[in-house]
């Protein structure tokens, strides 16, 4: 049964599902709707008018008309319904207005359906509402790309540019989709996709992403997505889709909703027979009194709220760049109570860079520096990005290897010069007994240095060490202190990295406790652990070795941007940035919204019972049973929607 008083919500989360077939219903149903409502009012303000003047008949025909003109719709909509086997709100007030009439009410069944069409009108306006507030992100990229060849510069549709393209994108204009900048200097806005606040400083080498705003300055960019596939097209996709999953506390209200509506039907059928057949009441009275509970029935309050929240929540955050995949996701991480953090990637990794090169046993350190960023060139690793960037500044050719082969936890490995080639963690030479006695000394002094070495491999054999220095992001330590802020137990560091880096990092940070040396299966167990000790766990990963600790977490938070597509589709949550504040705002994001639906479900649980009971014991009118659930509705709908401004 549909419960709600709309008939254009047949299911809550067709939020998420308006087609183009909707949406022009919806604008019909507007057009005709509105006004036909509009006469209705102006028309039983007319009939109060002539029956304060004594003209009865006159009012009496106001009111008919006013009927008239407002009972179609809910009247189309109750008929559908009950072809469709089930009983509706609509089909609840039809037979309420019918009731009226037969009473010789004619206010009354015309002032009820006149707010209730007004009820409908609301709650359309405010799931309106918070759909656009999803929609705006989707119209965010242009429709045509500048595209530059050899022919010269021609603007063609985005589905028509592909991957490898040139684009041109002018001084103020938004980019139409993903690349790297091949030429051009600026500084551009991705507020609208990642929610930074600053704009980002771009030269050639560096991401654009579809939707953001250029500059003063004019670049050149290579396509690297096609349209459909952009960072923005993934987005929107991944937020309609968690619209269309229901969150637990939703679905309780749904399966509420449908055992209280029949319940009170039962209840109004024996409040119209048994007082005038067991104590011989009088009949009209009882009948009228049943009609009144009739029309409480309606639990259109408790049922919108739920997902006009759930949709609002999503939607702020996506503006604020958290993107949470579905209201369940959002459920549970407003009960989070502890929170584990991966290290390189996602507490550090914006400072990443090469500090030493080291070769050993006459091999040349370019060598050594041309080997590794063969391999690292294929590689999604904050190390390998560090190492390829590092290799470029230094001047060393930077061929790309073949038949990589990322080893997660541990390195990386690929055909480089007709050979094998390898880098990663001592652990992983030390595995492969690729370590000779020059190479381990080299190891030692680098971590000595509180560096984290890695090792490269050529032709079965150790020919080198980098070391990489990594500092802790500014905006790790600030999340941090507002997650204790908010009440969260425990924090964990768990990183593939050597135990010394961990603890290190820890203390920069401040967490309760840090673990390094993990592989992914050793993650897993610690989020285990943790959850165990502490209750719901969040985990904030990046890489392709967080990937099982992120779905084994109740929920796995992605670095969205400098994260690897494995970790974003393993995630529940993704972040646009790497600014960690966005962390502690989800998890308050989710706690909101948990608490927005409870007071909800208790506003609208109290005013139906309160009515439930004037309507049996002949206090309540029926325009006034209907004005209190236009209320109710109203008033959640409104709590609902100051979730969009969350910040
Ligand atoms: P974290 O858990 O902190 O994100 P990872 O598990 O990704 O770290 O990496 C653990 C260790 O494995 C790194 O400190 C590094 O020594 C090595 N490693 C992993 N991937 C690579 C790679 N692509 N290149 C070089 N070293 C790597
Ligand atoms: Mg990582």
């Amino acid at each position: 049964m549909s419960d709600c008083c709309g008939g254009a919500c047949h299911a809550p989360t067709a939020v998420g599902h308006a087609g183009s077939e909707h949406a022009h219903g919806h604008r019909f149903w507007k057009s005709t709707g509105t006004l036909a409502l509009v006469a209705a009012g102006v028309l039983i303000a007319a009939g109060v008018l002539a029956s304060v003047s004594d003209a009865p008949a006159v009012s009496t025909v106001a009111y008919l008309l006013a009927i008239a003109l407002a009972i179609p719709a809910p009247a189309g909509r109750a008929w559908r319904s009950l072809r469709a086997r089930s009983l509706d709100i609509n089909a609840l007030m039809v037979v309420a207005v019918a009731g009226a009439i037969a009473l010789g009410e004619w206010f009354e069944a015309s002032t009820v359906v006149w707010l209730f069409g007004i009820a409908q009108l609301l709650e359309r306006w405010s799931q309106q509402r918070a759909r656009r507030a999803i929609r705006d992100l989707m119209t965010l990229a242009p429709a045509t790309a500048v595209v530059r060849d050899a022919a010269g510069d021609r603007e063609v549709p985005v589905d028509h540019v592909h991957v490898g393209d040139r684009i041109l994108v002018r001084p103020g204009a938004r980019v139409p989709l993903d690349g790297t900048v091949a030429s051009g200097y600026s500084a551009i806005d991705q507020s609208p996709v990642t929610g930074e606040s600053w704009p980002v400083d771009k030269a050639p080498g560096d991401q654009v992403y579809a939707g953001t705003i250029n500059g003063s300055g004019a670049l050149e960019v290579e396509v690297t997505h096609v349209a459909a596939d952009s960072t923005l097209a993934r987005i929107t996709t991944l937020v309609e889709q968690a619209q269309a999953q229901r969150a637990p506390i939703q679905q309780w209200v749904d399966r509420f909703a449908r055992r209280y509506t029949p319940a009170v039907i039962l209840l109004a059928i024996a409040l119209a027979l048994v007082p005038p057949l067991v104590a011989g009441g009088d009949a009209a009275t009882w009948v009228y009194r049943a009609l009144t509970l009739l029309v409480v029935a309606c639990p259109c309050a408790l049922v919108i709220s739920t997902p006009v929240s759930i949709v609002a929540a999503l939607a702020a955050a996506a503006r604020g760049g958290v993107l949470i995949k579905g209201g369940a996701h959002l459920e549970r991480l407003g009960a989070v109570t502890c929170v584990a953090f991966d290290k390189t990637g996602t507490l550090t990794g914006d400072s990443l860079g090469v500090a030493d090169v080291r070769a050993v046993d006459g091999t040349s350190a370019d060598r050594v520096l041309a080997a590794a960023a063969a391999i690292e060139q294929s590689s999604e690793h904050p190390i390998a990005r560090a190492i390829v960037a590092y290799a470029r500044a230094a001047n060393v050719p930077v061929d790309a290897g073949s038949d990589f082969r990322a080893l997660p936890g541990f390195g990386a490995e690929a055909t480089y010069a007709g050979t094998e080639a390898i880098v990663g963690s001592h652990r992983l030479f030390e595995e492969r007994q690729l370590c000779t006695p020059s190479l381990h000394a080299e190891v030692e002094e680098i971590e000595e240095a509180g560096r984290t070495p890695v090792l490269v491999g050529l032709g079965g054999t150790g020919i080198g060490v980098l070391g990489m220095i990594d500092e802790a992001r500014d905006s790790g330590r600030l999340a941090i202190e507002s997650l204790r802020a908010a009440g969260i137990s425990r924090v964990a560091l768990l990183t593939g990295d050597r135990s010394a880096v961990a603890s290190q990092i820890a203390d920069q940070v401040g967490v309760d406790e840090a673990h390094g040396d993990l592989l992914p299966p050793d993650k897993v167990a610690h989020i285990e652990r943790l959850r165990r000790g502490h209750g719901p766990v969040a985990m904030v990963g990046d890489g392709i070795n967080d990937a099982p600790a992120l779905a084994a977490a109740d929920v796995g938070i992605a670095m969205g941007v400098s994260g690897t597509d494995v970790a974003l589709e393993t995630a529940d949550v993704a972040l646009l940035t790497n600014d960690l504040s966005s962390v502690p705002f989800a998890l308050r994001l989710g706690r909101a919204t948990v608490r927005r639906i409870r007071s909800n479900v208790a506003i609208a649980l109290a005013l139906k019972g309160a009515f439930v009971v004037a309507a049996a014991a002949g206090l309540a009118t029926l325009w006034m049973a209907v004005l209190a659930d236009t209320g109710a509705s109203l008033l959640v709908t409104a709590n609902s929607l100051r979730l969009l401004r969350a910040r």
